[in-house]
């Protein structure tokens, strides 16, 4: 099996972890043994957050998508980012709020749940009033907690701990675009999205009413 970054082996990976006899948790309890959070922090793209999220929901797996109000990438205000949402909750996953620090505005659209972006170490896992730190000091400690940040996992793709039950409980961050887009390195997928991304703008264009020609 090979750890890359595509669809195929993310797949793999809930494959695994189904079979070493983890069970899919939202934020809100303590972990208990056997748990697994999953949590996407959406930074870059709606689009791949909504392919992960139909994969998921062919898996029977339920996750934690992290929004931004506040992304220079998308809207969530828009029509599009609307149906975003609604799709999410529709396939069963959690819908909280992926907060620049230090606004945290949990409005109607959002479970009470919250992850910084790019957080700084002094507030990371301190209390959020009004909502779960997904950061907090229950769910984050390094023994029970992976990250694919720049399609790197620090501490190892946890395919073979999941499948074989080594992990008591796991919060796994996976970032969908990096997954979703093709390139065996971070450049390359970037590059990928932005590729896509240009599709879809001139789409929105035309549909906005822009003379193309
Ligand atoms: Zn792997
Ligand atoms: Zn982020």
């Amino acid at each position: 099996m090979s750890c890359s970054f595509e669809l195929e082996h993310y797949r793999e990976i809930l494959e695994a972890a189904r079979a070493g006899g983890y069970r899919f948790a939202y934020f809100g309890n303590d972990p208990k043994r056997s748990d697994l959070f999953l949590r996407h922090d959406v930074d870059l793209s709606l689009e791949a957050a909504l392919v992960m999220a139909e994969v998921e929901a062919e898996l029977e797996a339920q996750a934690t998508y992290l929004l931004m109000t506040e992304s220079v990438f998308y809207n969530l205000a828009s029509p599009q980012g609307a149906s975003a949402i609604a799709r999410l909750r529709a396939l069963g996953h959690a819908v909280g709020l992926h907060a620049v620090h230090p606004n945290v505005d949990l409005d109607e659209r959002f479970d009470p749940v919250v992850s910084w972006h790019n957080p700084r170490p002094e507030y990371m896992s301190a209390e959020i009033p009004g909502g779960i730190n997904a950061y907090g000091e229950r769910y984050f400690s390094p023994e029970t907690y992976r990250s694919d940040s720049n399609q790197n996992w620090r501490a190892g793709c946890p395919h073979e701990e999941l499948r074989a039950g080594a992990f008591p409980w796991l919060q796994i961050l996976v970032h969908p675009a990096i997954w979703v887009y093709p390139g065996t390195t971070m450049g390359e997928t970037m590059r990928a999205m932005v590729e896509a991304d240009k599709a879809r703008r001139l789409a929105q264009l035309a549909e906005d009413g822009i003379d193309l020609d």
